[in-house]
């Protein structure tokens, strides 16, 4: 009677998704291949023809450039296969919102892709896994899904990649996007998309198909009441080319790592300032002079996603005008 079902790639990574418990409460990620946890959802067969591809088995902790350089490129390859609807990766939860931005900006598809992961191993008792995954798979065969960039599912709930962040240790409903909001709702399938993100993504992204064999090494120097210069000037030291501050506030830091910022980037070290309060935006030129110093500002990415972005710019160049640029887009 109905019609072939929309064909989805599943790209499993591992995360507590795949993870087993033991008995004293404790649990190891990425156990259970990607077939195992199709398996364990049946009703999927309701939405979706759908083939898996184990690309890791990791907590998502142990997630790094390389590996994204993978990801980035099976998750091309499947999406530039005119019989693949969608894409669906399965995910650890700690470091999916750094994997959903660098897709963001490293896929050139209009087509859906959606992580997904859960707070309770597959074994735990009332698991999150199956429905987060089952939610996925629906928004990733669903046509309205279609250039919205890269989605994250979780707790009935649909994220930009650029919004979404991890907020909590262990509770289901963690992720929030406390800036600009959901890309919408997916309760048991069922879709409730809310408006497009206005900044730009996948087919606008200049950075896709992304084409590099390594990415520069960025590192995150966390701010606090008596930051000491000593990590900015070692970052340096260690051929960063690129810092992020995740600075107090609006991205401030003491004025000592300050000094530190601005002989970095007089050094030809691109400097950003971020926040780690989680959530508003860092503007330039407020109580920091970025013009004269020479730095940029993240806007409203958080540290870690700061970094997704300086990584990709300075593929391309190291002015930080041109980089600030793009903190204004992405
Ligand atoms: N640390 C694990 C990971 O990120 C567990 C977190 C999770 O998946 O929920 O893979």
């Amino acid at each position: 009677m109905s019609s072939a079902k929309p064909s989805i790639r599943l790209l499993a990574t591992g995360g507590t998704i795949a993870g087993a418990q033991n008995a004293s409460g404790g649990y190891a990620a990425a156990v259970m291949s990607g077939d195992e946890l199709l398996a364990a959802v049946p009703q999927l067969a309701n939405l979706a023809q759908i083939t898996a591809e184990q690309v890791a088995h990791i907590g998502s902790q142990d997630m790094d450039e390389s590996l994204w350089l993978k990801l980035a490129a099976r998750a091309q390859m499947a999406l530039d296969d005119p019989a693949v609807a969608g894409v669906v990766v399965t995910h650890g939860t700690d470091t999916m919102e750094e994997t959903a931005y660098f897709l963001n900006l490293a896929l050139r598809t209009d087509k859906p892709v959606v992580l997904v992961g859960a707070m309770r191993p597959a074994t735990a008792i009332s698991p999150d896994g199956p429905m987060n995954l089952f939610n996925a798979v629906a928004v990733a065969a669903e046509p309205a899904a279609k250039n919205r960039g890269v989605l994250v599912v979780a707790n009935d709930e649909i994220h930009f990649a650029r919004e979404v962040a991890k907020t909590n240790t262990t509770q289901l409903g963690t992720f929030k996007s406390p800036n600009r909001g959901l890309a919408g709702r997916v309760n048991r399938g069922r879709i409730h998309f809310f408006g497009p993100t206005v900044r730009a993504h996948t087919m606008a992204s200049e950075f896709a198909p992304l084409a590099v064999a390594e990415l520069p090494r960025v590192e995150i120097v966390h701010a606090f009441a008596g930051l000491r210069r000593d990590l900015i000037d070692a970052a340096v030291r260690l051929g960063a080319r690129g810092i992020v501050i995740a600075g107090v506030g609006a991205g401030n830091l003491s004025s000592a790592a300050l000094r530190g910022c601005a002989e970095a980037a007089h050094a030809g070290v691109a400097v950003v300032r971020s926040s780690l309060t989680g959530g508003g935006v860092v503007e330039r030129n407020i109580e920091i002079n970025d013009d004269e110093l020479g730095l940029i500002v993240a806007e409203e990415l958080n540290p870690q996603k700061a970094r997704v972005l300086l990584m990709l710019g300075l593929t391309r160049t190291s002015d930080p005008a041109q980089l600030q640029r793009f903190f204004q887009i992405y």
